[in-house]
Order: structure tokens, then C-alpha cells, then sequence
């Protein structure tokens, strides 16, 4: 029986690693001249493989309950003995996140190599497959390389680049329903003239998207202001819901609230008692609390000097832009910003158990090509692994 593989990044190596082993032939098919490339840019060039917390809520799109069930199957506690048999030692970090003990991913992709070698898995690096047909026999891939079976692994449009193959049109042409394309864990666009000179700028708060006032999701965490953005992991959370909301919603904003530990009342008095027994300007004070580029812009924000002391009506004001920023939102960054797609191949098609195709026999699919998407912090790798080895030990049965 032979198995061919679309795709050498994390989901394609896995399968086809569990196929190999198996007893299948394996064919592992990868555009690039090497396999995992991206994997080489994940977790900032460290590779965050996967998360320990509970994966309950960190999962998106029609796939996300199924994806579930699969990772309790498939846990990150045996997901990290998985590595530990592959070779690689892993580390935990804050918050749950997993990086090999090396830091660098480098050695994520040296030891997949390895074992793929070892394994006898035929890869295939450079080989583009453009188009696939099924007919009585099994699969033609590019009109003339034959497979019984066949996974599709070939991950979405994220951080990819721009002369980069997808495998979406694979799908599409042996009719599996598509559900739409949409960036997210992407920085979020505001009103540039919202966040000027505060490029470079990281501070941690609460983070919330708000629909006209409503409040759609929020996250705590770090933000990162760019020129024309706000990006850091809370934004890059909520950027998954901004897309579907900026034609149903008249109004979209960041709401960031910079010091959540005490309430606006108490910032206010805090700053009228202190601006009375120190004399100091509003700027002067605010950077006792933020960061000075923050402390910078406030009075701005707040239509005023920050370089001269302020009556008890205007510390009100900056007592309510530290708990309560409004930037007006735009869009979301675009694909090449992103980390993950949300969207993709109908779950639904999918058999939840063994990732086969309901509609075509015999094809299977796994990984960032489905309709799943994680959050930030190892999830999308971690799903990425696990359904991985489900198609592979699947389709080679
Ligand atoms: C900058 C960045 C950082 C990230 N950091 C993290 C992180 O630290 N932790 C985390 O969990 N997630 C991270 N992610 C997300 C994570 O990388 C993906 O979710 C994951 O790689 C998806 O795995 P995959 O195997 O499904 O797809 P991919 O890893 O994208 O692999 C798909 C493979 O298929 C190949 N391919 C595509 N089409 C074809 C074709 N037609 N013919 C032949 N080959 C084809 C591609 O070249 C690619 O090698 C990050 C993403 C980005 C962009």
C-alpha cells in the first residue's frame, strides 16, 4: 500500500512518520527544497511545540469541539513522551508553553529529519503538487505519480510567501466544502493617528474588542504597538473575530485598560493626591505608572498639555483613559502578518476519529489545512502533531 503525503510541515511530517512506522510505503511531497520550513520561524525562531493547559477554549472554527476530543486522546502529556522518543527533551515554560530544551527550533526540524530518514519515508523536497484525481485505482497526483491513499497536510496561508502553493485547490477539485479563508493571530489595524510614536511599544493589559459597546472577546496579556497596528499576543487573540465583525458592526474599537489592579475612582484619587503633594506635571506622574511613550500620549488622547499640572476634572479624564483606551479598529493585518487561518477544509466532511474523508475514501487531511485554529501559546502546533499522527496511523491501516 502505498500512502502519499501533501506536505512537509508539522501535520505531514507526523503522518507520515506514524504511517511509516506502520509497516506503509510512504511518499512525503514538499515544495520547498526542505521540509519544515516554517516550522524554523515559529515561537520567534525558538518553536512554542505545544501547550499543557487545558485545551478547552483555545480552539476555533467547525473543527474546534472534534479537535477537542482528539487532544484528549492525543494530550500534551503524551505528546511530550511522543518527543521524548523521537529524541528531542522539551521544557516548560510560563503559562504551559513547551519549547525544546535547546531553544532553538532548529532542533525540532533536525530531528524530524532524522527520523524521517530512518524511517524510509521516500520525501520528495521541490515537488509542488498542483492537481490530484481519484479514480477505481486510488489517487493520480501531477497526472502521474500513483497513491493508494493520500493526506493532505498542505497548512493554510499564514506567514507563507507570496509565490507559495497552497492546498486548498486540492481540496476544492475532488469536492470537499471549503469554509472561508480568514486571517487570524494577526496584529490588529488601528487609526494610526491613534498610536502615533508609540512604535515599539510593549506594555501589559486587559485587552477587549468591543462591537458598538458590546464587548466581543478580551484577553490579558502583552501588547505590542506598531506604526499602524496593535499586536502582541492579547491583540493577536482577538484578531480572529475582527474580519467576520467590520461589515455587521457600525462601530469597532480596542478597549485597553492599562492598570486593571485598582478602579478608576482609586487611579483618580491616587494621581489628585499625589499631583498636590509632588507638583508634578501630568506626564511626570503618569510615568510612575506607564510606560513614558504612554504617559506621552494620555494627555494627548485627553486633548491637553501633559507638561503642566492638571485640575481634579482632567485627572478624572486620565483615570479613565488608564482604565478605558478606545483605538478605533480598522481591519486586521493581512495573511503574510499572520500565524494562523481560520478556515479551511469542512470539518464536517471529516470522519472525527480517523481525519478520513467521508465524501472520498481513502483521503485524509490534518493539520492548519482544516477548518481549526488555535490560540497563541502552542495550540496550533499541538494540533498540528496530533492530528497529524491520527491520518498517519489511520491511513496506513
Ligand atoms: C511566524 C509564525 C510563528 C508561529 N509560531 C507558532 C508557535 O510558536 N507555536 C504554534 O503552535 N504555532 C505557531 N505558528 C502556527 C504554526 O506554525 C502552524 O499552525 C503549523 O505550522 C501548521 O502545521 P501544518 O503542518 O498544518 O502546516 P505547515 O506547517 O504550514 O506545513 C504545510 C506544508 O505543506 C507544503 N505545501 C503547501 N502546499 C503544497 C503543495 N501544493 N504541494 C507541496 N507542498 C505543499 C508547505 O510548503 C509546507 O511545508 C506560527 C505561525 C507563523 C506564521
Amino acid at each position: 500500500m502505498t500512502l502519499a503525503v501533501i506536505g512537509a510541515g508539522a501535520a505531514g511530517i507526523t503522518a507520515a512518520l506514524s504511517a511509516a512506522k506502520s509497516g506503509a510505503r510512504v511518499i512525503l511531497l514538499e515544495q520547498h527544497p526542505r521540509v519544515g520550513k516554517k516550522l524554523l520561524a515559529t515561537g520567534n525562531g525558538r518553536c512554542n511545540l505545544l501547550n499543557t493547559s487545558d485545551p478547552t477554549g483555545h480552539y476555533y472554527g467547525g473543527g474546534a469541539e472534534a479537535a477537542l476530543v482528539l487532544l484528549r486522546r492525543y494530550s500534551a502529556k503524551r505528546l511530550l513522551e511522543y518527543w521524548e522518543s523521537l529524541g528531542l527533551i522539551c521544557r516548560e515554560e510560563n503559562e504551559g508553553r513547551v519549547y525544546p530544551a535547546s531553544g532553538v527550533a532548529n532542533a525540532v526540524v533536525d530531528v524530524l529529519r532524522q527520523r524521517l530518514t530512518e524511517a524510509g519515508v521516500d520525501v520528495r523536497n521541490g515537488y509542488t503538487v498542483a492537481d490530484i484525481r481519484k479514480d477505481a485505482d486510488g489517487f493520480i497526483i501531477n497526472q502521474t505519480l500513483r497513491a493508494d491513499r493520500v493526506i493532505i497536510t498542505t497548512g493554510g496561508k499564514a506567514g507563507i510567501g507570496a509565490g507559495d502553493a497552497t492546498g486548498y485547490h486540492l481540496f476544492k477539485s475532488l469536492g470537499v466544502p471549503m469554509k472561508p479563508l480568514l486571517p487570524s493571530l494577526a496584529p490588529i489595524k488601528v487609526d494610526p493617528s491613534s498610536i502615533r510614536g508609540m512604535k515599539g511599544v510593549r506594555a501589559r493589559a486587559n485587552l477587549s474588542l468591543l462591537a458598538d459597546e458590546r464587548v466581543v472577546s478580551s484577553e490579558e496579556g502583552e501588547i505590542l504597538f506598531r506604526e499602524d497596528a496593535v499586536s502582541g499576543v492579547a491583540a493577536m487573540q482577538l484578531s480572529r473575530f475582527v474580519d467576520s465583525l467590520t461589515s455587521r458592526a457600525a462601530r469597532l474599537e480596542l478597549k485597553i485598560d492599562l492598570l486593571p489592579e485598582r478602579s478608576q475612582r482609586d487611579w483618580s484619587d491616587w494621581l489628585i493626591s499625589h499631583s498636590h503633594d509632588t507638583n508634578a506635571s501630568v506626564e511626570d506622574l503618569l510615568r510612575g505608572l506607564v510606560h513614558p511613550s504612554i504617559a506621552a500620549r494620555l494627555p494627548r488622547v485627553a486633548r491637553m498639555d501633559g507638561n503642566v499640572r492638571a485640575d481634579k476634572a482632567t485627572w478624572n479624564t486620565i483615570a479613565r483613559l488608564l482604565r478605558d483606551w478606545r483605538l478605533p479598529v480598522a481591519s486586521v493585518k493581512g495573511f503574510r502578518d499572520a500565524q494562523a487561518t481560520a478556515g479551511g477544509a469542512a470539518f464536517s466532511s471529516f470522519d472525527s476519529e480517523t481525519l478520513e474523508c467521508r465524501i472520498i475514501p481513502g483521503l485524509f487531511a490534518a493539520g492548519e489545512a482544516l477548518d481549526v485554529d488555535g490560540a497563541c501559546g502552542g495550540f496550533n502546533l499541538m494540533w498540528a502533531w496530533a492530528s497529524g499522527i491520527v491520518a498517519g496511523e489511520a491511513g496506513s491501516r
